[in-house]
Parts: structure tokens; C-alpha cells; sequence
């Protein structure tokens, strides 16, 4: 059960993480959570983030994000990114993760979903059957409800680097 909630690879950020790699290993989609993945909550696409998804579609990736948030939030930086969306995405339900990769025409073996929390993120991407990579939140300001889960997941991070490393 705990194993639905442990991420396949951990990163400090997408923008370090190695998308060489990943377009070597197979991955054709990727699929992004935005707030506090991509940018702090709530902030707009960045330069940063249009360098990263150009650099991207170079590397051939197509790509979607998805986010439980709404259009007004999701659609203008989909379209500063140049990324297919999908918004109001209920995560950790599955449904939309599938959604994502139908845009992108791939598969589960040919995705990787990018996100910052356990609960939300990375379950729902481990439902849907694709590959994980967990990124440390960009800002450490949060919401309450939030800063909850923070400890929830610090437990179960606990156990997955226990698991990991023994
Ligand atoms: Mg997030």
C-alpha cells in the first residue's frame, strides 16, 4: 500500500534532473504538476521554465501539464510553456494522468509524471502505471493544509529511503 505512494526516482528540481537520460531510456511524454514543481505557487511561467520546456521539445518529449487548479491558473502558463494541459485534474485520480497521455499519444512505459507531492503526485501517477520522479518543493511557504501532508510524507519518505538504503 505505502509502495503506491513512493516515487520510482527523487531529484532536487526538474530543472537539474537529466532529460537526456530519460529521452534514452524511452520516455516520449512528460507530464508536469506546475505549482511548486515548475514555479511557487501560483507564480507565472518564468524564464526558466520556457527554457526548460523549449529544451525539451528539442529533445523530442511532448509534453502536458496537470494540475488540480483551475483554467485561469493552468491555461496562460500552458501556453507560455507551449505545453498541452489539463486543469480541475482531481489528482490523485487517475483518470486525467490517462487524459494527459492520450493528448501526448503515449503509453505508460513512455511517460514520466514530474510533481512535488506524495499524496496528490506521485499517487496518482503510480495509479495510472507511469514512471515518477518526486522534486523538492520550490518554495518552503505553504498552506496549512499542505504543511500537514509535508509530515505525513516526511514519514513515508522515511521508510521509502529506509527501503532504498538499508
Ligand atoms: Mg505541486
Amino acid at each position: 500500500m505505502l509502495r503506491l505512494l513512493y516515487p520510482e526516482a527523487e531529484c532536487e528540481s526538474p530543472y537539474r534532473y537529466d532529460f537526456e537520460k530519460a529521452a534514452s531510456d524511452g520516455i516520449r511524454g512528460i507530464i508536469f504538476d506546475i505549482d511548486n514543481t515548475l514555479v511557487p505557487h501560483g507564480a507565472p511561467a518564468d524564464e526558466p521554465a520556457i527554457a526548460l520546456f523549449k529544451r525539451l521539445h528539442l529533445l523530442g518529449f511532448s509534453t502536458c501539464l496537470i494540475s488540480n487548479n483551475q483554467e485561469p491558473r493552468v491555461k496562460p502558463f500552458a501556453e507560455k510553456v507551449d505545453a498541452a494541459y489539463v486543469c480541475n485534474a482531481h489528482k490523485p485520480m487517475p483518470e486525467n494522468y490517462r487524459k494527459a497521455m492520450e493528448i501526448m499519444h503515449t503509453r505508460p512505459e513512455t511517460t514520466l509524471f514530474i510533481g512535488d507531492q506524495l499524496f496528490t503526485d506521485i499517487l496518482g501517477a503510480n495509479l495510472a502505471g507511469i514512471h515518477t520522479l518526486l522534486v523538492k518543493p520550490i518554495h518552503p511557504k505553504e498552506e496549512i493544509q499542505i504543511v500537514l501532508k509535508r509530515y505525513l510524507e516526511r514519514i513515508v519518505l522515511f521508510f521509502y529511503h529506509r527501503r532504498k538504503n538499508p
